[in-house]
């Protein structure tokens, strides 16, 4: 069975990359009819603190990424770490160094000079315990072949080839007794039965280190795939302006969880030229010889296109939900009791607004007119169409609406190509100044269904006050 494993690091929240890592193991396992563990890297006391994990755990359960069993911790297993060091030095294949760190400044000194890679040259490799200095606690190396070659054979980037001579000893296990973060990944992934490693691939010549650690342990090295990183549009590492931000960012930017699925399955992976696929579409078709070998740029713009896709296919209510809940923990206050208080015109709206925005904020800005408190705020745009022969006109309207029987969409339709065409005028000439009144904005929704949204005592106090 397929088991793949997410391994965050927990930084206070979910990086977009990791997220993207943590999509593609996730897709691949279900894909296989396999497993995705999530194990959390914590073993950096300081930094992970239960807000940050905590922070992860919702950043992908947001995202709709499931995993396995419990979320195991790396820092809990350190006692098996240790035990897996231990039984390689007794096995040969690892061994005590006691050297000081002016004894290794010294070794790299001595390895710039010559012209090589500053790095530990073996001192204590073959030499007899007996010698070790009184007092000083050793730390762990393991025995790394000193000629040939290591193969990462990688699903994405090929047979990566390491010569063993650019590889020291190094410490898999410190002199406090804790690993060393190369091996103790090498053990979990080993204890978990972690079949296929997906990861980015900042972690390539770790790869190279780990296989070590497995070939000395005679265990079977995980089928890897290391996937190149996310760059900004320019090229770039991906800086926090390019979006090198958590997910809730992006939540709280009004983006669908399913659109940023969409959107960071297309980063770095293709099915063809199909830029919009279901979650169940993805999964059905994930491969990791799919994975793109090249790196993959950041496109705020894609992003809103996918997203304002999303948002015109969802469920009104459902879209209703996610307003409240964005324009809430945004601490959009007049937002969030607007929309709680107006449930059935939002979602009468809804169809109307859902073509018009690309995220949900955009949506929560085009849903004000319904909600917004008297007089309401005209912007600039929308100022700039009040103008005196446009009041005016609108007096007229407002005494033809008065004179209505019935307040419905035909009815006013009619009354409005009726004053237009004594007017002289197009249509749109009544309707722009009448939106502007009405909603404070050039964009809303059809003006006439806009009046019937909000009502007819609603729609005469608003015009009156832009009138008078
Ligand atoms: N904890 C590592 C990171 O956050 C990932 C380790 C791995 O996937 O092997 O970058």
């Amino acid at each position: 069975q397929v088991v793949t494993r997410f391994a965050p690091s927990p930084t206070g929240y979910l990086h977009i990359g990791g997220a993207r890592t943590a999509l593609f193991s996730w897709a691949f396992a279900k894909n296989q009819g396999g497993k995705m563990l999530l194990r959390i890297e914590d073993t950096d006391r300081e930094r992970s603190t239960e807000a940050a994990v905590t922070a992860l755990v919702d950043g992908l359960k947001w995202l709709g990424l499931d995993w396995d069993g419990e979320p195991i911790s790396q820092f809990a297993r350190a006692g098996r770490h240790a035990e897996v060091a231990h039984e390689l030095v007794k096995s040969g294949n690892a061994y005590y160094c006691y050297c000081s760190p002016e004894e290794l400044e010294q070794m790299r000194e001595e390895a710039r000079a010559a012209g090589k890679p500053p790095r530990y040259n073996g001192y204590w490799r073959d030499r007899d315990q007996s010698e070790a200095p009184e007092g000083v606690k050793p730390v762990v190396r393991i025995k790394a072949p000193l000629s040939g070659e290591i193969v990462v054979k990688d699903h994405v980037q090929g047979d990566v080839v390491f010569k063993a001579e650019n590889l020291d000893d190094f410490i898999i296990l410190r002199s406090d007794g804790t690993p060393t973060y190369m091996h103790a990944v090498v053990v979990d992934d080993h204890d978990m039965g972690v079949t296929h490693i997906i990861r980015g691939d900042d972690h390539l010549t770790n790869a190279a280190r780990q296989i070590v650690i497995y070939n000395a342990m005679g265990w079977t090295v995980p089928e890897m795939a290391h996937i190149p990183l996310i760059h900004g549009p320019d090229g770039a590492k991906l800086s926090k302006r390019h979006g090198a931000l958590g997910v809730e960012a992006y939540r709280q930017m009004g983006y669908l969880p399913a659109a940023l699925r969409n959107y960071l399955a297309r980063l770095g992976w293709s099915h063809g030229d199909d830029e919009i696929f279901s979650t169940e579409q993805m999964v059905e078709w994930f491969s990791l010889e799919a994975l793109n070998k090249g790196a993959a740029r950041f496109d705020f713009v894609k992003l809103e296109n996918i997203n304002g896709h999303y948002i015109r296919e969802a469920d009104p209510e459902y879209l209703y939900r996610v307003m409240i809940d964005t324009a809430r923990e945004i601490g959009r206050e007049d937002d969030t009791n607007g929309l709680d208080a107006n449930h059935n015109t939002v979602l009468a709206a809804l169809p109307e607004l859902q073509p018009r925005a690309k995220t949900v904020l955009e949506l929560i800005e085009l849903a004000q007119f319904i909600y917004a408190a008297r007089p309401i705020t005209i912007d600039t745009a929308a100022q700039a169409l009040l103008t005196p022969e446009a009041k005016q006109l609108l007096a007229s309207v407002a005494d033809t609406l008065r004179g209505l029987a019935d307040w419905t969409v035909p009815e006013i339709d009619a009354a409005m190509r009726q004053l237009a065409e004594a007017k002289g005028l197009k249509l749109g000439k009544v309707a722009q100044p009448l939106r502007a009144a009405l909603t404070g904005r050039t964009v809303s929704p059809g003006i006439f269904e806009v009046m019937v949204l909000i009502g007819r005592e609603e729609s005469m106090a608003r015009l009156q006050d832009q009138i008078s």
